[in-house]
């Protein structure tokens, strides 16, 4: 038979994240790559998950999410927010963020429209972009800030451009956007008639100050795509709940692929997260936060020790690092010779740009891990760098 595949498979790669998380295990490694916890869930939702499958909630949930997890969701919105959302019309339930961007881009980018993506950028954005046919046009942001500036945001623009995505608190870089780079792409979105597509995920890991969804600005509501899920709020990583609140038009769109891609979330986590959602209050939201800074300090800590270039993140579970002291390699050969060698495993920089020779010196580490690992791998940083 033939050996031929789809042209739009052509222009992407398997994932290096999830790579990385492969070749962490071949070695034996620490793994710092792929970002999901080692500590368990709140056994809040572990309970309700579990009583949910011996009711047998069992059966297709409704495609775009159950009625009380929607519920749940839109609560959410008003109390943390002050957001208004009709969880009839404006809530769809997809299998993660993942899903989540891919669907919102499907369902709202033609091919040869043009998306603005902040770079360096979670990687899933750029195959997203592609496998609806539209171009991604790379805002590159600089370190050691990371700053946006309104004016090369604006030259980016063209008559083609139909969204922006905008990720905060950001994944790899850290920063959590501020107002005035907040106020500069809504300016945008108003002026040129562009949507906002918000990836949300880390909303509720931030060190200082809080979040402010971009939909809640001024003439915002209604060109924004809120994408959020409960895989970092709750540690639930491989259960596969994500979240898209946008404005009734778009999301009939948003639904129809939604329910021709995946049909619908797992429905027995859903009654779960919507339990996460109703019964965690204010103190564990303020522990998680606790938790997450001080596993922050103890890994940049060891990395500045340790002789990698980095700022301390302000926002997400990420810390970006150049690596050029240690070595010559190319990103990718260091990840893997770090995770062969040093038994610590990063996910090579280039996965985060549009082209890799930009991510060449830098390495992301995930530090969404018990304390104790964290310490291991700092150990076996010293050990080998120190
Ligand atoms: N967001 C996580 C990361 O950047 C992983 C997400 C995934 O693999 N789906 O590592």
């Amino acid at each position: 038979m033939s050996n031929r595949t789809a042209r739009r498979t052509h222009s992407f790669t398997e994932s290096l994240i999830r790579d990385m998380t492969r070749v962490a295990r071949a070695h034996g490694a620490v793994n710092l790559a792929q970002g999901f916890p080692d500590f368990p869930a709140p056994q809040l939702l572990k309970d309700a998950a579990c009583r949910a499958i011996q009711d047998d909630v069992n059966q297709y949930a409704v495609t775009w999410g159950t009625p009380s997890l929607r519920a749940a969701l839109a609560r959410k919105y008003r109390e943390w927010y002050g957001m208004d959302v009709d969880e009839d019309r404006e809530i769809t339930v997809s299998c993660g963020a993942t899903e989540a961007m891919a669907a919102v881009m499907l369902a709202l980018v033609d091919p040869g429209d043009e998306v603005i993506v902040l770079e360096p950028f979670y990687e899933n954005y750029g195959p997203d972009a592609v496998l609806c046919g539209a171009r991604p046009v790379y805002l590159t942001l600089t370190p050691p800030e990371f700053r946006l500036d309104p004016e090369r945001l604006r030259s980016l623009v063209t008559k083609r451009t139909r969204a922006i995505v905008l990720n905060t608190p950001n994944n790899p870089t850290g920063r959590v956007f501020g107002q005035e780079e907040m106020e500069a792409v809504a300016d945008v979105c108003r002026e040129h008639d562009v949507l906002a597509v918000t990836d949300e995920i880390y909303e509720h890991i931030l060190y200082e100050g809080s979040h402010v969804p971009l939909a809640t600005f001024p003439g915002m509501r209604d060109r924004t795509v809120v994408v959020s899920g409960l895989s970092k709020t709750f540690s639930v990583t491989g259960w596969r709940i994500g979240t898209i609140v946008a404005p009734p038009v778009l999301t009939s769109a948003i639904r129809k692929v939604h329910d021709f891609l995946t049909v619908g979330a797992p429905a027995p986590l859903q009654e779960a997260c919507a339990a996460g959602l109703d019964g965690l209050g204010p103190d564990y939201y303020e522990g998680m936060t606790r938790a997450y800074a001080e596993r922050r300090d103890v890994l940049h800590a060891g990395l500045a020790e340790t002789g990698f270039e980095c700022a301390k993140p302000e926002g997400a579970y990420y810390i970006l690092a150049g690596f050029s002291s240690h070595s010559a390699l190319d990103d990718v050969a260091f990840s893997r010779w770090m995770a062969k060698e040093c038994g610590v495993a990063p996910v090579p920089g280039s996965c985060f740009f549009g082209r890799p020779e930009d991510g060449r010196d830098l390495v992301r580490f995930a530090f969404c891990k018990r304390t104790a690992t964290l310490e291991r791998a700092v150990e076996r940083l010293r050990a080998f760098f120190g």
